[in-house]
C-alpha cells in the first residue's frame, strides 16, 4: 500500500548474546550506511532477546540509522510476583517501540491461547507499545480449513477491545512456511493479507483498515521479498532467520518492487 510505510522486521529468536548482538548491528549499520531507508521510505525494526534490548538501544542511539527496537514478548501483567516474565513497562523505558505477540512458536511452546495473546494486546497498549500480532494456520489447519479461517479467526479476538484509534501491525505468519523454505506464493500472501486487514475493518473501522501495516512472514529472503511487496495489502515483512545474516538482512531491507 503506497500510504503506508513499508515495515521489515528482524525476528532473532533465540539468537545472539549481547556481545554478538555489538558485533551484528555494527556490522548492518556499516552496510546501511548509504540505504534508502534513512530517508524513511523503510522502516527497519529489530527484535533482539530480552537481554541483548539494552545493548542494542544503546547502538541504535549512538548511529544515524533509525532502527526501531521491539521486544519478541511481553507479560499480560504490569509487575509484581510472577518471576521469569518481563512487563511492557520495561520495554517501553528501553525505547522499544513494538512487541511481538502470539507469534506461532509463543503459541506452540508455551501455550498461549488466543486469550492469552489478547491480554498481551491490551498489556503492550497500556505502555504505549505497537503490537506486531502474529497470525496464521498450521499445515493441519490449511488442510483442513485452507488459509485464511484460522487467523482471520486468530486477529478476531486479538483485536477484542482494542480502540479504534490503536496504532497495531499485523503479521500474517503462516506456519507451515516458518523456517522451512518454503514461503507462501505472493498470490497467498496477498490473499490472507487482504482478508486480515478486512477484519481490522470491522474491528477497528476503515481508518484503522487503511492505516495498519500487515506484514507477511516465512521464508523471506532477498530473492523472494520484492515479490511479495509488490502485492498491495503487503506492507513488510516479519523475518527470521535471514534476520541473522547481515548481508540478507540488508538486502531485504534494499528490496526493490
Ligand atoms: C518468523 O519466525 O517470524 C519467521 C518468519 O521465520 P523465518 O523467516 O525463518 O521463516
Amino acid at each position: 500500500g503506497a500510504a503506508r510505510t513499508p515495515f521489515i522486521a528482524g525476528n532473532w529468536k533465540m539468537n545472539l548474546d549481547h556481545l554478538q548482538a555489538v558485533a551484528f548491528v555494527q556490522k548492518l549499520q556499516w552496510t546501511l550506511k548509504d540505504a534508502k531507508h534513512e530517508d524513511g521510505s523503510v522502516e527497519v525494526g529489530i527484535f533482539p532477546p530480552f537481554t541483548d534490548i539494552r545493548t542494542v538501544q544503546t547502538l541504535i542511539d549512538a548511529d544515524k540509522i533509525p532502527f526501531s527496537l521491539g521486544g519478541q514478548d511481553l507479560s499480560t501483567k504490569d509487575s509484581g510476583a510472577y518471576t521469569g516474565e518481563v512487563s511492557g513497562q520495561f520495554l517501553a523505558k528501553l525505547d522499544c517501540r513494538y512487541v511481538i505477540i502470539g507469534h506461532s512458536e509463543r503459541r506452540e511452546y508455551h501455550q498461549e491461547s488466543d486469550e492469552i495473546v489478547a491480554a498481551k494486546v491490551q498489556a503492550a497498549l497500556r505502555y504505549g507499545l505497537v503490537p506486531v500480532i502474529c497470525v496464521g494456520e498450521t499445515a493441519d489447519d490449511l488442510e483442513e480449513f485452507g488459509a485464511s479461517a484460522v487467523p482471520v479467526g486468530q486477529l478476531r479476538v486479538a483485536l477484542e477491545g482494542v480502540p479504534a484509534d490503536a496504532d497495531i501491525v499485523v503479521a500474517y505468519e503462516p506456519v507451515w512456511a516458518i523456517g522451512s523454505g518454503k514461503a507462501a506464493t505472493p498470490d497467498q500472501a496477498q490473499d490472507v493479507c487482504a482478508k486480515l486487514r478486512a477484519v481490522v475493518g470491522e474491528s477497528l473501522g476503515a481508518d484503522a483498515a487503511a492505516r495498519t501495516r500487515v506484514l507477511y512472514g516465512g521464508s523471506v529472503k532477498s530473492a523472494n521479498i520484492a515479490s511479495f511487496m509488490r502485492e498491495p495489502d503487503v506492507d513488510g515483512a516479519l523475518v527470521g532467520g535471514a534476520s541473522l545474516v547481515v548481508d540478507e538482512f540488508a538486502a531485504i531491507i534494499r528490496f526493490q518492487k
